[in-house]
């Protein structure tokens, strides 16, 4: 298969200098946008490209040598970021196009696209790896809410950030005319679909319009470093798609039906397509730059929000347990009385025992075993008058019970014994 080709990389007109980078090697073809301070980013998109660039293609295992490719592209930046010690932490996205005989294979990791024009559709090849993008294809945010969205420039997958990376390929059978587009978010960042498809499809000079995709998003803010490869299918064979190999093709037309649908065909690979309501509608972020990489300036602004939200948390935390604290109540035992104390038993929450508030006169050693145990342990209370209502319960278990004799003297008159017949009395 032939492609025309054209590229366009431009620092835009708010960055100092360009992270971007772009590789033009037919058959293969990439754009990598770098992140990480002091310069780093420039450093790892150009790493990365350079794995693929001195890669061999293999011509008969494309998605499987695109992984790997990847993944290689992966430890070259993320040996690179450690070899300086953690001081140039770095990562990159990465979008590659590998044109074989019959297909185009899209690798892709980051928030850098693919997309195909085709009869004056777009359609989007790749999942966006960002955060927002995962709330979009779980329902959570439209396009349009994403587009918006703080956080949507917080990215969740790149070459760089870990040993090892998850890499996404996906395949497009090409009719001649389509057109493939790889671009930085710079691009998306201020073009909608819809714009992007219009210039793509007015334009029929491939270079010309690459140029004017560029210009148009620097006319919209050029927030960010923009960079376009863009690829024109001259000679498509005709040839008939087959799923068997579990990559299907990804068309326009295909798409819908086909959205969600993903193929693990091998370790790290994933093989998806994708619908059209992902393709559509992009805002205009001002403020774009990446966030998930350390050593950016949106970085430490996320850390410093969790380090932020964290330290609220314990200090609510402990605030809500100093206020537990000071408000509990209960009765135990002090210098062998019975006592109130307010605060917790010693033990509790490893804090130490209550404060004194009123030693009674009720010997401990009065009372039943079973309640001297309880009030080792501390008989909790709900407030003071509850602590004293216990108290007085205690203390009538702690009085013996007293026994009363009563003597009572009955005088029974004597009367005198009957004398006998014929008896005077004295
Ligand atoms: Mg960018």
């Amino acid at each position: 298969m032939k492609v025309r080709q054209a590229a366009f990389s431009d620092t835009g007109r708010v960055r100092t200098h360009n992270e971007d980078s772009y590789l033009l090697r037919e058959p293969l073809f990439a754009v990598a946008d770098g992140m990480g301070g002091h310069e780093a980013g420039e450093v790892a998109s150009a790493v990365s490209l350079g794995v693929l660039e001195n890669a061999i293609p293999d011509t008969e295992a494309p998605a499987n040598w695109l992984t790997e490719t990847l993944k290689m592209a992966n430890s070259a930046v993320y040996d690179a970021g450690t070899q300086t010690g953690g001081m140039l932490r770095m990562g990159t996205t990465l979008t590659a196009a590998y044109v074989t005989d019959d297909s185009i294979w899209v690798g892709h990791v980051g928030d850098s696209r693919a997309y195909l024009i085709r009869e004056g559709e777009i359609a989007q090849l790749t999942d966006d790896h960002s955060l927002v993008g995962e709330w979009v294809r779980d329902g959570r945010l439209t396009v349009e809410e994403a587009a918006l969205h703080p956080q949507r420039s917080v990215i969740t997958r790149a070459l760089g950030i870990e040993p090892d990376v998850e890499v996404d390929v996906s395949r497009v059978t090409p009719r001649t005319g389509d057109r493939v587009l790889l671009c930085s978010d710079g691009l998306t960042g201020e073009l909608t679909d819809a714009e992007i498809c219009r210039i793509l499809t007015d334009e029929a000079d491939p270079e010309t319009a690459a140029r004017k995709l560029v210009v148009a998003a620097n006319e919209h803010g050029g927030e960010d470093n923009i960079t376009v490869v863009l690829l024109e299918v001259v000679d498509a064979p005709d040839v008939t798609v087959t799923e068997d190999s579990g990559q299907a093709d990804i068309t326009p037309d295909a798409r819908s039906k086909e959205r969600g649908t993903e193929h693990a065909t091998a370790p790290g690979l994933v093989v998806r397509n994708l619908g059209p309501g992902e393709a559509k509608g992009h805002g205009k972020p001002a403020d774009r730059e990446r966030q998930g990489v350390p050593g950016g300036r949106q970085f430490w602004i996320r850390f410093s929000v969790w380090a932020a939200l964290t330290l609220v948390i314990v200090l609510g935390g402990w605030i809500a347990l100093t206020s537990y604290i000071s408000n509990s109540w209960y009765v135990g035992v002090h210098d062998g009385n019975v006592t109130v104390f307010k605060g917790v038993p010693e033990g509790i929450l490893g804090f130490a025992s209550g404060d004194v508030v009123d030693r009674t006169s009720i010997p401990v050693s009065l009372l039943p075993a079973t309640t001297r145990t309880q009030l080792e342990e501390g008989i909790p209370a709900d407030n003071r008058a509850d602590a004293e209502r216990i108290v007085e319960n205690l203390r009538e278990q702690s009085i013996p019970p007293t026994t009363t004799t009563t003597m009572t003297t009955t005088t029974v008159p004597i009367q005198p014994a009957p004398l006998p017949p014929g008896t005077v009395p004295p």
